[in-house]
């Protein structure tokens, strides 16, 4: 495919492949990027911020409204890409098309609630006869930088709400899944929106991400990936607003009064869900210890039946790693583990991208998994006596985007709301559960900001106060 620079589909070599994680079979290839890329995709928005800032409401909404109904007529076409330059299989990546379909159908409902309110100048002595309001403007170029492992949606949840409140983008999608989103940008262009609002540049984010990252005609960088390229973001980001969703481990506590068969088969599915590689995945579970046995049992039972192989077999339940690399690192951990004295209860093994379900138990704490974010499919089983004694391991990460609690204990769960440093708790789901609307982010390392198409929009926009002096003299 090509990439997108101020309306125009630009092809250029050297190109990049796009293999099929799977079988590492050629899909497709895109342009690598040069800073060059970059600057022209820059000022290419900067006139398009002009454009979209001025185009009526209405129109956003039309032209968000058509692309969501591209993509559903499209659907099959969107997930098939999905399943084939990532890892999900066809019915993980299914579920991605309807939310973004949903992310992108949000966006042009929300576009309409962009609004004030009226300030009270004659609150404050002397200011008696001003009356005025604040409205909400959009914040210029938007730089977005995505990551492999929601290609479609994680795209949708940058371009929707940047588009709603009238800004322009810079998309950089991930090297290895570039196609779900130049196909999304394909739908938006189909759909009327007009040159320069929306710009595409693929290539790899350690040679041009910094060209863009530091540009200071760019007013904000919203990224979604991994803490390292974050940081490495942020210190070459310069005076611009930025948002940051990042990675973590998260835990779920699973309490002795807990319907244990649904505290089982909702967190396999959190923990294997996209192979593990989900940013609200589930990766440690504390459960108490008078049922720790049974749920052990439970799970490791469930976790053999998930049937790995092809993602674009209807049967499969899991599909590879999104490189051998990957999963190499996460083979390493799980050794690093076992090493330590963890015991493997099921799964450990390799081959090629494949990486078997794995559950461990007796994870020390100086094995990295007890710490850090694995993101492959993996996940860690505690016996732990007390809620309190969950909480003080849940929390001692350096993460917290999502927490999850089983329990039927309104107390406890209250205890477990108030006590658990995460941006979001779920009690009776796995730490797996979002819908696109919800208000979307984590603490510590885990980002800064929120997403969740109205809140985006508000880190998106900004107020500008208008006042008037009614004074006569
Ligand atoms: P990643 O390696 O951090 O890459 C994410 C994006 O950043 C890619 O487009 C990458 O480009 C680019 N990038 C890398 N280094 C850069 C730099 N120095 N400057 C500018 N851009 C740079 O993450 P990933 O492996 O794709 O995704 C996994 C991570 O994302 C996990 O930690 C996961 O938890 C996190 N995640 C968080 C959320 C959330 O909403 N909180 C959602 C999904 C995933 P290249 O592809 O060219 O390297």
């Amino acid at each position: 495919m090509k990439m997108l620079i101020a309306g125009n589909w630009i092809d250029k070599s050297p190109k990049i492949d796009v293999r099929n994680p799977f079988d590492n079979s050629l899909v497709d290839t895109v342009p690598r990027g040069t800073d060059e890329d970059i600057q022209k995709a820059v000022e290419s928005a900067v006139k398009g911020y002009q454009i979209n800032k001025h185009l009526p409401v209405h129109k956003r909404v039309t032209i968000l409204n058509e692309t969501a109904a591209y993509v559903q007529k499209n659907f099959e076409d969107f997930a098939r890409t999905i399943a084939t330059e990532g890892s999900k299989t066809i019915r993980e990546a299914r579920k991605e098309v309807s939310r973004c379909i949903n992310t992108i159908s949000l966006s042009a409902e929300e576009a309409r609630r962009i609004v004030g309110e009226t300030i009270p100048f004659d609150s404050v002595p002397g200011s008696e006869n001003r009356v005025g309001y604040y409205y909400r403007f959009p914040i210029g170029v938007i730089a977005a930088i995505t990551p492999f492992n929601d290609p479609l949606n994680l795209v949708a949840h940058k371009l929707g709400p940047a588009i709603a409140g009238g800004n322009a983008v810079v998309l950089k999608p991930a090297t290895v899944t570039p196609l779900s989103a130049l196909k999304l940008a394909e739908a938006f262009m189909k759909s009327g929106l007009p040159d320069h609002i929306l710009n595409v540049v693929t290539g790899s984010g350690s040679e041009i991400g910094e060209a863009l990252v530091s540009d200071p005609r760019v007013r904000m960088i919203t990224f979604t990936g991994g803490v390292e390229a974050g940081l490495e973001i942020t210190k070459k980001a310069g005076l611009k607003k930025i948002g940051m969703e990042l990675g973590s481990n998260s835990p779920v506590i699973v309490l002795e009064d807990a319907n244990l068969q649904k505290a089982v088969d909702s967190c396999v599915s959190g923990a294997f869900w996209a192979v593990g590689q989900n940013c609200i995945g589930v990766q440690r579970i504390y459960i108490q210890e008078k049922i720790y046995n049974a749920f052990e049992t439970a799970f490791v039972r469930k976790t053999r039946q998930i049937k790995v192989g092809y993602q674009l077999d209807e049967t499969t339940d899991m599909g590879p790693m999104i490189t051998e690399t990957e999963a190499k690192r996460v083979e390493t951990w799980i050794r690093d583990a076992v090493d330590k004295n963890a015991k493997l209860l099921t799964g450990g093994h390799r081959k090629g991208t494949i990486v078997e379900p794995t559950v461990l138990a007796d994870v020390p704490p100086e094995a990295k998994i007890d710490s850090q974010e694995i993101f492959g499919p993996v996940v860690a089983l505690y016996p732990i006596k007390s809620l309190d004694e969950g909480i003080e391991k849940a929390n001692k990460v350096n993460y917290g985007l999502h927490g999850a609690i089983f329990t039927r204990d309104l107390n406890k769960a209250h205890k477990a709301i108030r006590e658990l440093d995460v941006g979001g708790i779920m009690i009776n789901d796995s730490t797996d559960y979002r819908i696109d609307a919800m208000p979307f982010g984590g603490v510590k390392h885990s980002g800064l900001g929120r997403e969740g198409i109205k809140f985006s929009l508000m880190e998106m926009t900004e107020p500008k106060v208008v006042c008037f002096n009614l004074d006569e003299n």
